[in-house]
């Protein structure tokens, strides 16, 4: 095991790793930027070390000043938590050519998933379902795109293979809007991501997000970890998430999980990950695969008891799964709301000083989150200040203490999406179960 590890990232996700750490007998290197000194998680660090200014460019997505850091310090290997150098397939080499573990996958299988088009390729040679769509990218030739999306069947999306966090993707509903759709999400494509491959897709008109977990050895053995259900949702933002899916029978996760456990195998994939989906009239279709750990993924460790942390950093170290599928049970009910420092129906940033915190509790409830009274939210970064999850044995058990908690919780001197929260808890609809990922905006837009 790891002597020390450093983690390059902030925020919740930052002491989420250094607590996994301390389980583990871990020491733990905080970098951090200007902005970040009094962070929690750079205090309770055994080292830390300030990677450069508040903007994410200059400190947190800084790889020398990272890998120095990892040098000075003489940690071992480097969480990179999730957004910031998560996916970013150049890191993960810089990491492991200057003598480091890489806390994730190997770098040519975050290449490969990074671009949907190679994604989606080499799920459906594994068997995992797709969404139908354009076999690889779209060519140059007009003609081919007009036949390729009238086979799909209108409406269409236009995605680019580099897109990412929502960006690069253009619904179509006419063949008369068609062509000119390509070519904007390419030039828009090439601009933003370095590389002006689009490739078309059914747009599915009423889907639930759902995804599946997985975890994988070095040794090639690989577990699905059941789903977790992320349908609410606000422009491609997950801000509920839970677990299991209302209404989704057993079976049926089991099929596609097992699915995605064997695609693992195949294309030799190591560490946690997550295969997105979009489900809709009882089908699967595969979207993405985030290489990484996730935001939501405290829903899946309280209904199956494993912690997704540890296990990520022990896989890292080289040792085998602690578990076989037949290990993981599907349990009770996990639901998790992001409380961001924003306003709750207007939804801009309200960054600043938190002047009275106090975080709900009781028997179930679970919060991961870096803030504290008298700790200054920053504005240079993600909104998000804290993760607060209810567990219960069953979804009305688990509805019931996050209510409960949300009522109890108190952040005073910024603006949180709190209320927001407390409405949707008490919405028949969401109460009902199996909303699609439009409700919460078109509850919004007044038209439910
Ligand atoms: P990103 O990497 O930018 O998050 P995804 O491919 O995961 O992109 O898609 C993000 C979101 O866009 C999905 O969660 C879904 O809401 C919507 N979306 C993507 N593809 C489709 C599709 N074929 N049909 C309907 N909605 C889609």
């Amino acid at each position: 095991m790891f002597q020390k590890i450093l983690i390059a990232n902030r925020g919740e996700i930052a002491l989420r790793v250094l607590r996994a750490c301390r389980e583990l007998g871990i020491t733990t290197v905080a970098v951090h930027s200007e902005a970040d000194t009094e962070a929690k998680y750079v205090k309770l660090a055994d080292e830390s070390v300030c990677i450069g200014p508040a903007a994410s460019a200059a400190s947190y997505l800084n790889v020398p000043a990272i890998i120095s850091a990892a040098e000075v310090t003489d940690a071992e290997a480097i969480h990179p938590g999730y957004g910031f150098l998560s996916e970013n397939a150049d890191f993960a080499e810089r990491v492991e050519s200057s003598g480091f573990v890489f806390i994730g996958p190997r770098p040519e299988t975050i290449r490969l998933m990074g671009d949907k088009v190679s994604a989606k390729d080499a799920m459906r040679a594994a068997g995992v379902p797709v969404v139908p769509g354009s076999e690889g990218a779209l060519t140059d030739d007009p003609k081919e795109t007009v036949k390729t999306a009238r086979a799909i069947g209108y409406p269409v999306i236009v995605k680019a293979a580099g897109g990412g966090g929502g960006r690069g993707m253009r619904v179509v509903h006419t063949e008369a809007a068609l062509l000119n759709a390509v070519n904007t999400t390419r030039s828009e494509a090439l601009a933003a991501f370095g590389n002006d491959s689009v490739y078309l897709e059914k747009f599915l008109e009423n889907p639930r997000h759902i995804e599946i977990q997985v975890l994988a050895d070095a040794q090639r053995n690989a577990i699905h970890l059941w789903e977790r259900d992320c349908s609410m949702q606000r422009r491609h933002q997950k801000i509920l998430e839970e677990a299991p899916a209302p209404g989704i029978p057993e079976r049926i996760i089991a099929r596609v999980g097992e699915r995605c456990a064997e695609a693992c195998k195949r294309i030799n994939y190591r560490g946690a990950g997550t295969f997105e989906f979009l489900f809709e009239n009882g089908e699967f279709y595969f979207i993405e695969m985030n290489t990484r750990i996730q935001v939501e993924h405290p829903v899946t460790e309280q209904f199956t008891g494993i912690d997704l942390v540890r296990e990520q950093i022990r896989i890292a170290a080289g040792e085998k799964l602690d578990y076989r599928q037949r290990d993981i049970p599907r349990n009770g009910h996990a639901i998790e709301c992001r409380i961001n420092a924003e306003d709750p129906f207007k939804f801009t940033p309200s960054p600043g000083r938190i002047t009275a915190y106090h975080p709900p509790g009781g028997p179930g409830i679970r919060v991961d989150s870096h803030v504290y009274q008298g700790y200054t939210v920053p504005p240079h970064y993600d909104s998000m200040i804290a993760k607060v999850i209810a567990y219960g044995a069953n979804r009305e058990q688990a509805l019931r203490r996050m209510r409960t908690a949300l009522s109890e919780m108190i952040v005073e001197g910024i603006k949180t999406n709190i209320p927001l929260h407390q409405e949707l808890l008490q919405d028949a609809r969401f109460i009902a179960g199996g909303t699609s990922i439009h409700y919460l905006e078109q509850r919004m837009a007044g038209k439910k």
